[in-house]
């Protein structure tokens, strides 16, 4: 059988900023489409409702941010969309600095807001 040859995209989403993801994904859906897509598991969830396929891991506060991160330190995940509830305090704080860290130790683009996953985008 052959591998997934798709470049990965991450998405995760804070609870407060999950609205703003699946409105980002659905106005860009062609982009995305053309793209293996994975993401932490209430926010999978919440892009397969808008018939995205992607890959659920495990939810954020249980390890997820950690799995993709992990995926990062692999090689598998080319850029990653992650939209931060600037307002929230997390238990999962130090999963969350992690990806961010493995993103800079890998040079992956890592977008955390609208403004900057459009330019993100804009440049694949
Ligand atoms: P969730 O995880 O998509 O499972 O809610 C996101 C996070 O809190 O990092």
């Amino acid at each position: 059988m052959m591998g997934d040859e798709r470049r990965c995209i991450a998405l995760i989403a804070h609870d407060g900023r999950k609205q703003a993801l699946v409105d980002f994904a659905g106005a860009n859906r062609s982009f995305f489409e053309r793209f293996k897509l994975i993401g932490t598991g209430t926010t999978g969830g919440r892009l397969q409702s808008i018939d995205l396929e992607v890959e659920c891991l495990a939810s954020g506060p249980l390890g997820g941010d950690a799995q993709i991160a992990a995926r990062i330190t692999e090689g598998q995940v080319h850029a990653v969309i992650f939209f931060r509830d600037p307002m929230g305090k997390h238990p999962h704080e130090p999963d969350i600095n992690m990806l961010l860290r493995q993103c800079d130790v890998h040079n992956i683009p890592l977008a955390t807001n609208a403004a900057t996953a459009h330019l993100l985008i804009g440049g694949f």
